[in-house]
C-alpha cells in the first residue's frame, strides 16, 4: 500500500486501495477485502494523510457464541515529515519521518494497527442477544428453556458484586 511522494505537487490527492486481509497480515479473523481510502494533502514542509479503513471481521459473539460477520470501519491521521525538516509541534504519535532518499509512504502497518484497534472489546451478534442459559446450555435466542434463572444480565450481577465489596470496606 505505497504511495509515491517524491514529485508530488502540493495540494490534495486522493487515493482508494483494496488489499485482501491475508496480504495485509490482519489474522483469521478476516478473511475479504480491506479498503482504504486515503487523502494526502501536501504541504511544502509536511504531508498531512487521512485515511478511512472498511473491512469486515469474522469473530464469535461473547454471549452466546455463534459466529457472526462484523463491519470494522474505522480512521487515522498521519503526519509525515522529510528527514531534516521542522517537525514542529506535531504529535509524536501521529507523526513520520520521511528518511533522506525514500520517495514513497507506506500505509500497511498503520492501516493493520488501526483495523485491529477498531475492534471492539464486547463482540456481540446483536446488541440484544440474549446469550446462552448458564443453566442449560441452550441458545437463548433461538429456543426456548424452563430454567429458574430467566433473566441473569452478568452486568447487574457485577454491579451488586461491586456494592457488597463497597459496604463489606
Ligand atoms: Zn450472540
Ligand atoms: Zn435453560
Amino acid at each position: 500500500m505505497r504511495i509515491q511522494v517524491g514529485g508530488l505537487s502540493e495540494g490534495i490527492h486522493e487515493y482508494e486501495f483494496e488489499v485482501s486481509s491475508q496480504e495485509l497480515d490482519l489474522g483469521e479473523s478476516f478473511s475479504g477485502s480491506v479498503f482504504v481510502k486515503a487523502s494526502l494533502d501536501k504541504s511544502v514542509h509536511q504531508i498531512a494523510l487521512q485515511a478511512a479503513i472498511s473491512s469486515t471481521g469474522h469473530f464469535a459473539c461473547d454471549r452466546c457464541v455463534r459466529e457472526f460477520d462484523l463491519p470494522v470501519k474505522t480512521s487515522y491521521r498521519m503526519f509525515y515529515v522529510m528527514e531534516g525538516g521542522d517537525e514542529g509541534a506535531i504529535d509524536p504519535t501521529e507523526m513520520q519521518v520521511i528518511p533522506h532518499g525514500v520517495s514513497f509512504i507506506d500505509l500497511s502497518d498503520d492501516v493493520r494497527q488501526t483495523v485491529t484497534i477498531g475492534i471492539p472489546l464486547k463482540l456481540l451478534c446483536a446488541p440484544d442477544c440474549k446469550g446462552l442459559c448458564p443453566e442449560c446450555g441452550k441458545d437463548r435466542n433461538t429456543e426456548h428453556c424452563s430454567c429458574s434463572t430467566a433473566i441473569d444480565d452478568s452486568r447487574w450481577g457485577g454491579l451488586e458484586r461491586l456494592r457488597q465489596n463497597e459496604t463489606s470496606e
